[in-house]
């Protein structure tokens, strides 16, 4: 079971070992408020002996034979799957997302560590050797260096997993900077990379907050940061990291809109809309946040919404009855409260309020049942924030060209779904809407990790996204080779 101590260490060299920083936050498990763990706010100090570890790790990594590193990857594949209940609760335990959830974000993780094993295909290069008269060009790739990794608490395993799995297989070395809300789970996999071969020093993990963060971005031996997390956070880090001459990727919020047209399978479109709105709490950057209804089939899918909504099970996620869980902190229920009181006050309907439930239920932890407000419109705060909670806006029109409108006006290019039987509307939708991943008539349109995680707009900052091929070109470069032979 979980070997994890209750204080916990940054890993540096193959060594657990104590932050340099005297300070310390308290872990809650959302769904009781019991501390589970304490963990450092490390220093730059603590960077910077994990960068030096992790610069000196790289001289050999680099030059293991790419067969050997993914070699190491499979076995790691192996201890992962061995270990996939004992992770899924952990996630539980720490984000507070139900069972399920945590259940399926594990293979999430564990798809990325699959897709980095093909390292040995991933990483070839290209030949023509008839480029001119007795001239031919080449290019090879070869790792970045040491890559920093910045984590957001709504998916301990799978963000990381998106990270230095891939980033180790492509021979950087890796500095780890966990969410400090949910650290326990990224220890855990050190752990087992570890016990799968992984040689000391090239993988290291740093506990903490800004200050781990800044160290990272600031730090002349750090090459590439890889980011997700919020929208204002991500700028900063994109903008930071490039004023340091460093290549960034950061993944950042969203405000995703699911279209529901009149011509939908209205039952499979009532159990994905919850599924995508409800579903980990709300706290996904691909949850359905905005539903843009048609006014044929509106007041029809709301009654079934709200229906729907009722049967959902509040409560301790551990317990595998459970299918909406607390939000991740106290504070971040304060502001979804917040943000329901503005959105009365804007004049949208709340034609479910999720804050009954919890009082009904008398739960202790961070709870909001489903909350629902129809009648938004685009100029309120509730439709332009992200809320990361379980909170759903709907928004009435008279046809697709006006959804999309809708949508295109956010900020926001994460995620967006649309609910049809029509391959018209299909088409239309494909070509305006300004979001980069799409769905029709699935729940969450997060792409797998062979294909790259497409945000557009605010919700993205970079040019390499993560994942898939992108995921390799991020962490490699290349050298091209003109050669006369004659
Ligand atoms: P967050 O921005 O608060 O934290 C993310 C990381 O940044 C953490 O490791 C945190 O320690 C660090 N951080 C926070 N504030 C900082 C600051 N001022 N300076 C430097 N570092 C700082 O995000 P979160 O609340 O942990 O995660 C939820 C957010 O992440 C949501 O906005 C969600 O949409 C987004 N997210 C995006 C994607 C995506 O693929 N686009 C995926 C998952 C989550």
């Amino acid at each position: 079971m979980i070997k994890t101590e209750t204080t916990l260490k940054n890993f540096v060299n193959g060594d657990w070992v104590n932050s340099t920083s005297t300070e310390y936050e308290s872990v809650p498990n959302p769904a009781t408020g019991e501390e589970i763990a304490k963990v450092p706010l490390s220093s730059k100090e603590d960077v910077d002996l994990a960068v030096k570890a992790a610069k000196e790790a790289y001289k050999t990594w680099k030059k293991t034979p790419v067969p050997k590193r993914a070699r190491i990857l499979f076995k790691y594949h192996q201890l992962l799957m061995d270990h996939y209940e004992e992770l899924a609760e952990l996630i539980t335990k720490e984000n507070g997302k139900c069972y399920d959830d945590a259940y399926g974000e594990v293979l999430r993780g564990i798809e990325c560590v699959e897709f980095a094993a093909g390292a040995p295909s991933l990483m070839m290069g290209d030949v023509l050797p008839d480029i001119a008269t007795d001239m031919e060009s080449a290019m090879y790739r070869y790792p970045v260096g040491v890559v920093g990794g910045i984590t957001p608490f709504n998916f301990p395993m799978m963000v990381p997993c998106w990270m230095f799995p891939l980033a180790i297989a492509c021979g950087n070395t890796f500095i780890l900077k966990p969410s400090e809300r949910t650290p326990m789970l990224a220890q855990r996999l050190v752990e087992l990379f570890m016990e799968a071969g992984l040689p000391k020093g090239v993988l290291n993990l740093v506990h903490g907050a800004h200050d781990v963060v800044n160290g990272l971005l600031e730090h002349k031996d750090v090459n590439a940061i890889s980011f997700v997390g919020s929208q204002p956070v991500a700028e900063y880090v994109y903008k930071t990291g490039a004023q340091y001459g460093k290549r960034v990727q950061a993944l950042a919020g969203a405000k995703n809109h699911s279209i529901v047209l009149g011509d939908c399978d209205m039952e499979k479109t009532i159990e994905g809309i919850i599924s995508g709105a409800f579903g980990s709490a709300g706290q996904r950057c691909m949850a359905t946040s905005v539903v843009v209804v048609t006014e044929d089939i509106a007041d029809e899918l709301i009654a079934k919404l709200i229906e729907a909504a009722d049967q959902l099970v509040l409560g301790d996620g551990c317990d595998k009855s459970v299918n909406l869980g607390p939000v991740i902190r106290m504070s971040h229920l304060d502001k979804v409260h917040q943000a329901i009181e503005e959105g009365l006050s804007e004049g949208a309907n709340l034609v479910r309020d999720g804050r009954q439930d919890v009082k009904e239920l008398g739960l202790v932890g961070y709870f909001l049942g489903a909350t629902i407000f129809d009648q938004v419109t685009t100029d309120m705060t509730i439709w332009k924030n992200e809320i990361f909670a379980p909170v759903l806006s709907i928004i009435r029109v008279k046809d697709l060209t006006e959804a999309i409108e809708v949508t295109n006006e956010s900020d926001f290019g994460n995620g967006s779904v649309l609910y049809t039987s029509s391959g018209a509307a299909v088409r239309q939708y494909r070509e305006d809407i300004e979001v980069g991943m799409l769905g029709v008539n699935v729940n969450v349109p997060a792409p797998m990790a062979f294909f790259p995680f497409s945000g557009w707009k605010n919700s993205f900052y970079g040019d390499l996204h993560a994942n898939g091929k992108d995921g390799v070109n991020f962490y490699t470069r290349r050298k091209m080779m003109t050669s006369r032979w004659s």
